[in-house]
């Protein structure tokens, strides 16, 4: 007698549910993605009890036929031709005709749907067909998603918390936003507006509808191109940072996907112009032949690989940090305006940063025309005109220098200058392919651990190629006799010493990474302190060479060096104008 019977459809289809919908944002995902195949303008996602309840997406898509309406709840049904050449066309993320019956089979669903025609409208329970009738014939499609595991109770216990499933269905709808600028996308969750694009296929302000004006109106437009990769994008000023990677949106030929080493590309082009831990806000659009990627598809996130990646990450790093570099980093000190205050408080949510500070763009009434990009040609002119030397006035507190130009007031941290200065003088200095040396009167004997002397070894080399003479003395004990000129002779122990924890710390080594860890740290070790005293006229000094660094505006762990008050702001502070 045979024991193995075929599995009842609807049973099947709820298995196959499990992996559909793991998060409520799956069951969004799905049905948005079938608006956008069906080629809407428009897309709208209302979400009851954040969408525990009720997920309702609206669409002014195609829609479907009476026939189809049925065929699309049957198992393995698409109108969509599956291809791995197709792979980055849009209707290729889908569960391949699961997407529908999965969730119908763990809700109570509601489809209706025109081609502008007499709709039609069915009510299936648990994957079982209740009801089937005509509906209006406005053009698209409403799929109305109830009660979700209502009938498999133990699935409803892995959701997360509503907060948790809310901040996910946004975080998703902010990135298909971001995709499309050219599709309207409301979201809104117990009534309240949580996304409202405009679909004018404006990046910018959609960027603007997600972050808020505070954060739209400091981005800066990149774009470059390479023999086989396009990127396009918008980059934020370093001041403009988030705690999460969530910040950073990469797409791919339209396409949102997480890659690390992008990602990782991305901050060291911000390198030294960011506190650790901290992500800028970026969207980076790649636009590549298809055969040039490998794409790995799982249900919940998109990785993919590249061939000639390292042609891209160049591409890359170039095109940002140039881009960085010549934006002008002086932070201004900025009052919130009333009517941004105003604004904020009315789009308050509570669970993310990033919405409470939505403002509304009518009545700030931001101008979208495209911020401007340098051109890095004559960077050296445009750094000067932007940065015009700085009087210095006095110290305060020991650390701040006061100083005054025919633009405004400035505070210069002293510390923070003297490191920028420093850095990028290592920097020069080190990446150099051949270095003076000068020999010590004392040679300095330096004693490491055990492990420590096995890891030093391993890189040694790296540091002969500094000219820093090294001889073994004895266990895990070094003699060093000479060392490049740049290291000033005063500091010439504890800078060896640093340069050599560096090597020690490094893993791997990369000479690259080295060098400028090196410049880091002794920067950091060579720079005025708080609280030094220091004259005028070393001040002038310290703001003249501080103008001649390549980023004058922040120091290398990425803290302002220079904040600014306009004559103007100043001005409008004591109300003397308006
Ligand atoms: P897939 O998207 O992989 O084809 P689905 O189960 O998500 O599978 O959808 C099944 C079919 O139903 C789709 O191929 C499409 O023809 C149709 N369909 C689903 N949603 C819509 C919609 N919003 N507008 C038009 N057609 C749709
Ligand atoms: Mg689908």
């Amino acid at each position: 007698m045979s024991i193995i019977k075929i599995m009842d459809v609807n049973l099947s289809n709820k298995i196959a549910a499990g992996e559909v919908v793991e998060k409520l944002m799956n069951v969004v995902k799905e049905l948005v993605e079938n608006s956008i195949d069906a080629r809407s303008s428009e897309i709208n996602i209302d979400l009851i009890e954040s969408g525990l309840t009720e997920i309702k997406v609206t669409d002014d898509g195609t829609g479907m036929s009476k026939e189809d309406v049925i065929n699309s709840l049957k198992r393995h049904a698409t109108s969509k031709i599956y291809d791995d050449s197709d792979l980055f066309k849009i209707d290729t993320l889908g569960f391949r005709g699961e997407a529908l019956p999965s969730i119908a089979s763990v809700s109570k669903m509601e489809i209706s749907s025109s081609m502008g025609d007499i709709g039609t409208r069915i009510v299936i329970h648990g994957g079982e067909e209740q009801e089937i009738s005509s509906s209006d014939a406005r053009r698209g499609t409403t799929v109305t998603v109830k009660n979700i595991f209502y009938n498999t109770p133990a699935r409803l216990k892995y959701l997360k918390s509503t907060y948790t499933e809310l901040a996910n269905i946004i975080d998703y709808v902010n990135k298909m936003a971001l995709s499309f600028p050219n599709i309207k996308f409301t979201l809104t969750n117990d009534e309240k507006m949580l996304l409202n694009t405009d679909g004018s296929n404006n990046l910018l302000k959609v960027i603007n509808s997600i972050y808020g004006l505070s954060v739209s109106s400091k981005m800066v437009k990149i774009e470059n191109v390479s023999d086989d990769y396009e990127i396009s994008g918008y980059i934020s000023f370093p001041e403009v940072n988030r705690s999460t990677k969530n910040s950073l949106t990469i797409l791919v030929n339209n396409r949102v996907i997480k890659n690390s080493e992008i990602n990782k590309t991305i901050l060291e082009s911000y390198h030294t112009y960011l506190f650790k831990d901290r992500y800028p806000v970026v969207v980076l659009n790649i636009l590549v032949d298809p055969s040039l990627i490998d794409v790995n598809i799982h249900p919940t996130k998109m990785d993919i690989k590249f061939s000639k990646m390292d042609y891209l990450k160049d591409l890359i790093f170039k095109t940002v940090s140039r881009a960085l570099q010549n934006l002008t980093l002086i932070p201004k000190y900025e009052q919130v305006s009333e009517l941004k205050q105003e604004n904020i408080a009315n789009n308050k949510v509570d669970f993310t940063n990033e919405i409470t500070e939505k403002v509304n763009i009518e009545e700030i009434k931001l101008n979208f025309a495209e911020p401007e990009i340098f051109v890095s040609e004559k960077q050296e002119e445009i750094k000067k005109e932007k940065f015009v030397m700085i009087e210095p006035i006095g110290v305060i507190h020991g650390t701040y220098i006061i100083g005054e130009n025919e633009i405004g007031m400035f505070i210069i941290d002293q510390h923070a200058a003297q490191e920028r200065i420093n850095y990028e003088y290592y920097l020069k200095e080190m990446g150099k392919d051949t270095y003076d040396t000068i020999d010590l009167l004392i040679p300095i004997k330096i004693e490491f651990t055990a492990p420590e002397y096995l890891k030093f070894k391993e890189n040694m080399q790296a540091l002969q190629k500094l000219n820093i003479s090294i001889e073994e003395f004895g266990e895990n004990t070094i003699i060093v006799r000479n060392h490049p000129i740049f290291i000033k002779k005063d500091y010439a122990e504890e800078s060896i010493r640093k340069i050599i924890d560096v090597v020690i710390n490094m893993g791997s080594f990369d000479k690259e990474k080295f060098i400028e860890k090196s410049a880091i740290t002794l920067a950091c070790k060579m720079s005025i302190k708080a609280n030094e005293q220091i004259s005028l006229e070393e001040m002038r000094q310290l703001i003249r060479s501080l103008r001649e660094t390549n980023n004058p505006f922040t120091c290398p762990h990425g803290r302002p060096t220079i904040i600014s008050f306009t004559k103007y702001e100043l001005e409008k502070m004591f109300k003397r104008a308006e």
